[in-house]
């Protein structure tokens, strides 16, 4: 089958499209699915880079979302048949751990990614447990496309989980938003709307913050030339924000908690600026915060996300379309950072 690999770590001159063997249907709950549409996240961009601990045997297969057709099951999958259109968490877990057991799947001790740890979408085939698929829902605005259902599962995963499940966003409350280009922190401020708070967004890109406030963005502000943490103070009477949805890292760790009010909730799913952060103990007692970690989400979080879906609340946004023999175009579109919305290769 084709698929887009990379040939070992590097910069994305690594990447070429290649012949590689299709996967088959190894355990009784495998699914193999024929592949329509596949896309891109940060996440895909550090792969190639090469991330600590993260040991690949190359050519490796790149890319964690994806849909298309089920083209066959194994013996004691009953949930989908041949045929139908899926689409999936790319958080595979084992089934079988404490973790597993208890429901919390993203916390399982073999819990492996989707063209991080294991081969990706940027393929013809893919084989991906029973557990992990949802049927294509189609909302009530119209069909998905199939770059629409690809573009879904892992940013709406991660941002419900770390809006719902961990911070808890209320009606009312007031969210900060860090970066608002990205896949994660877009469809956290569209989460945080449906919830009812007011959300202040952050973007270095003008033309990304007028985009945001189409997405519902209460206020935005531009953080190459504004200063965040005294406009936050000004547009919350002092006060500071409820919740600060965080994938920067160092970077803005620090002004993060400057505008944490008291009793606030800070939630984090990367650290795309570098990893060490600091903290004032004192601060974080006396003013009783809150600090998390979110990644993924578990397969009940998944069931959230897809409800919503099917509501029609959280159709995905799709920046663009690219044929999977042009893929390497699409990751330096990834790269360069101006996308709104998701980049997806439509596999013929
Ligand atoms: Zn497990």
């Amino acid at each position: 089958m084709k698929a887009l690999v990379l040939r070992g770590h590097g910069d994305l001159t690594q990447l070429e499209i290649s012949d590689q063997p299709q996967p088959e249907v190894r355990h009784d709950r495998d699914v193999l699915i024929r592949l329509e549409a596949a896309a891109l996240n940060h996440l895909d961009l550090w792969t190639v880079r090469g991330l600590p601990g993260l040991s690949l045997s190359f050519p490796h297969i790149v890319g964690a979302d994806g849909a298309g057709v089920v083209e066959e099951v194994g013996s004691a999958v009953e949930s989908v048949e041949p045929g139908q259109r899926v689409m999936f968490n790319p958080g595979i877990s084992c089934y079988r751990c404490e973790y597993c057991l208890a429901g919390e799947h993203s916390l399982c001790e073999r819990y492996g990614l989707l063209g991080e740890h294991l081969p990706g979408t940027l393929a013809e085939y893919i084989v991906v447990p029973e557990q992990n698929l949802a049927l294509v829902p189609t909302p009530p605005d119209g069909e998905l496309s199939w770059a629409e259902a690809a573009a879904f599962s892992l940013v709406s995963l991660t941002a419900w989980r770390m809006l719902m499940r961990r911070a808890q966003v209320r009606a009312g409350e007031r969210v900060l938003i860090w970066g608002i280009g990205g896949g994660v922190s877009s469809t956290a401020l569209r989460l945080a709307k449906l919830a009812g708070a007011h959300v202040i967004v952050t973007s270095s890109s003008d033309r990304k913050l007028a985009w945001a406030r189409e997405l519902g963005a209460d206020a935005t502000l531009n953080h190459a030339t504004q200063d965040v943490v005294s406009e936050v103070r000004t547009l919350t009477g002092k006060r500071g924000v409820d919740v600060v949805v965080e994938n920067v890292g160092e970077e803005t760790w620090d002004r993060s908690l400057r505008v944490l009010g008291r009793g606030g909730r800070l939630v984090t799913c990367g650290a795309t600026t570098g990893a060490r952060a600091s903290l004032d103990v004192r601060r974080l007692f006396w003013h009783q915060w809150t600090i998390m970690g979110s990644t993924m989400g578990n397969r009940e979080d998944y069931q959230q996300v897809v409800g919503l879906l099917a509501e029609g609340k959280l159709r995905p946004l799709v920046d663009s379309t690219f044929p999977l023999d042009d893929g390497v175009d699409a990751m330096r579109r990834l790269e360069q950072g101006e996308q709104m919305g998701k980049i997806v290769l439509e596999i013929p």
